[in-house]
Parts: structure tokens; C-alpha cells; sequence
């Protein structure tokens, strides 16, 4: 007869690790959050078990992205249970915990303490945890990668050169750190009409893909700036949710990082 132990220990081993999948840039205000909560709605779709974690600690938006900011999340033996996105989707945020505003007087350590509490949370059966780090490459970033160890990265940058260097600063975070890199994303790449759809290049094309390809890793995509992809997002309504052609970028990328 199993002992109590026994049982635990084979509930234990039933229970796959999480992969986590860190989403970064080197700057703040690239699409990083837009794009966190995106793929994650993809992966949904795609049938991935998939949480999403808002790490952006001194600026979160994944409550407000994701339509959940009336949701408060609970606590069980002093760990934390995700709430459930209007999508179906558990996910956590500082946004959740602190007050808007509040989190931003914390220090490194708080700031690596909080972020642990969500990343260690109740995920039940998820299978992938989408985190959206914050922006740049500090103490934070660093000591998250350190304890808990993503299974890939993704690189969010505009196609601006000056934000490519600041992508760069973000893959060598991954590089020191052995993290696989998955990939870099390009958004706000090309601006799409809002009357005619026609596409205009305001930064020029392909700067990104020649640049991942420098940095010997593969590009995941382009994501155009397009005012419906802001309103959307603002309105808690991730328009990778929708069946419309913003969906589809969102998708593509999914697949790869799915694959
Ligand atoms: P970050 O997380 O890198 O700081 P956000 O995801 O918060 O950036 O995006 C910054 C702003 O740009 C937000 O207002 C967001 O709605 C908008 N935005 C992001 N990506 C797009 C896009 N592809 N098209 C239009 N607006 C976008």
C-alpha cells in the first residue's frame, strides 16, 4: 500500500516542469507587453496550456492588455493562484498586487522577491508561462534568468537602428546566461492605413531581419503599427483573439515559438 509520500512524490512527477518563455527588450515602449500578451493568446489558440506572467515590475499592463484588471488573484498556503483572463488564460501581474504606481519606489531585491512569487505560483496544468520581463538589462532581469532558468527568449525591438542596439544589450543577457534564443521580432515595422491598408516603411525594411541574422539568430516576424492593434489592446481586447489580418503576424510567431 503506497504510503502518503509515495503518493505525493508520483503527483510530483506527473507534473511537467513549466517552460518559461522570457519576452524582452532592450528599452522600454518597443511592443514587449503588447506582444507578450498576443502570444500567449495565440498560443491558446494553437492548443498550449499557456500562462502569462507580467514581470514588468515597474510598469505592469498585462491586467489592463488582457481585460483582467477586475480580478484579484488568491492565496493558498502562501503561494499564489493565477486569475483567469476573460480568455481563459491564468495569468499574473504586479498589476494584480501593487497599486499602479506604488511598485516603482522598490529596490532590486523586492522587485526579484515579487517577481519570484508569481513566477512560483499555483500554475496547475500549464505547460508554457509567457513572461513579459521589464524592459532593459539589469539586476532584475539578470537575477530572474539566474534563478529560474527560461527555456528560450524572445527579443522584442522596433525597427529603429537605436533600439537594435539596445535588442543587442538584451541578447547578450541571454547569452551570458546560456539561455536559448528563439528568436527577435520586429513591431511597429511598417504602418499600416487605417483607410487602405496600404503599408508605408517609415524606418525602411529589413533592418531587424539583417540584424538578427548578424546576431546568428532567427527572425520570428514583423507586426505592423497599426492603430487598431493600440485601440484593441487598450481595450482589453488582444486583437491576436480576433479572425482579422492583425491575428495573423501573432499566429505565425506562435507557431515558432510552439515548434
Ligand atoms: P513595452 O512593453 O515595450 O513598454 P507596450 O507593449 O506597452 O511596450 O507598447 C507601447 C505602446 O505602443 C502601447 O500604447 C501599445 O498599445 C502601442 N503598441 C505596441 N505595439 C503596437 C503596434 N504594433 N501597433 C500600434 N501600437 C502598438
Amino acid at each position: 500500500v503506497p504510503g502518503v509520500d509515495d503518493v505525493r512524490i508520483a503527483m510530483t512527477a506527473e507534473r511537467r516542469p513549466l517552460r518559461i518563455i522570457a519576452v524582452a527588450s532592450g528599452k522600454g515602449g518597443v511592443g514587449k507587453s503588447t506582444l507578450s500578451a498576443n502570444l500567449a493568446v495565440a498560443l491558446q489558440r494553437l492548443g498550449v496550456k499557456v500562462g502569462l506572467v507580467d514581470a514588468d515590475i515597474y510598469g505592469p499592463s498585462q491586467a489592463r492588455l488582457m481585460g483582467s484588471e477586475d480580478r484579484k488573484p488568491q492565496a493558498r498556503d502562501k503561494q499564489l493562484i493565477p486569475v483567469q483572463s476573460p480568455l481563459g488564460i491564468p495569468m499574473l501581474s504586479m498589476g494584480h498586487l501593487v497599486e499602479p504606481g506604488k511598485a516603482l519606489a522598490w529596490r532590486g531585491p523586492m522587485a526579484g522577491n515579487a517577481l519570484a512569487q508569481l513566477i512560483d505560483a499555483d500554475w496547475g496544468n500549464t505547460e508554457l508561462l509567457v513572461v513579459d520581463m521589464p524592459p532593459g538589462t539589469g539586476d532584475v532581469q539578470l537575477s530572474m534568468v539566474q534563478k529560474h532558468k527560461p527555456a528560450g527568449a524572445v527579443i522584442v525591438s522596433t525597427p529603429q537602428d537605436l533600439a537594435l542596439i539596445d535588442a543587442t544589450r538584451a541578447v547578450s543577457l541571454f547569452e551570458q546566461t546560456q539561455v536559448p534564443m528563439i528568436g527577435l521580432v520586429e513591431n511597429m515595422a511598417g504602418y499600416a492605413c487605417p483607410h487602405c491598408g496600404e503599408m508605408s516603411d517609415p524606418f525602411g525594411q529589413g533592418g531587424a531581419e539583417a540584424a538578427a541574422g548578424e546576431m546568428g539568430m532567427p527572425f520570428l516576424g514583423r507586426i505592423p503599427l497599426a492603430i487598431d492593434i493600440r485601440r484593441r489592446s487598450d481595450a482589453g481586447d488582444p486583437p491576436a483573439a480576433g479572425d482579422d489580418a492583425h491575428a495573423a503576424p501573432f499566429r505565425a510567431i506562435a507557431e515558432k515559438v510552439a515548434a
